[in-house]
């Protein structure tokens, strides 16, 4: 027979638990990545005012901002 003391029952019940916690957390983390770039490479952000619309869906296309009125370029972001 197999002999387990209280605290080792209790660390054996509470690892599937930890375990369900940390993969849900990870999932609810890439979930909001992928959804904060999604919105990131949908919208255009005016670099006169920035404001933030939607973009249009050719690339390279010329938009005008709903604030200012200025033209915007619709072309991939670049880091600086
Ligand atoms: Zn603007």
């Amino acid at each position: 027979m197999i002999s387990i003391t209280l605290s080792q029952l209790l660390l054996i019940l509470m690892i599937p638990g930890l375990i369900s916690i940390g993969l849900w957390w990870l999932g609810t983390v890439w979930k909001e990545h992928r959804q904060s770039l999604t919105l990131r490479q949908s919208t255009l952000r005016c670099r006169i005012c920035g404001c933030a619309y939607p973009a249009p869906e050719e690339p390279n296309a010329i938009s005008q901002c709903p604030s200012c009125k200025s033209s915007n370029l619709n072309e991939p972001q670049r880091l600086i």
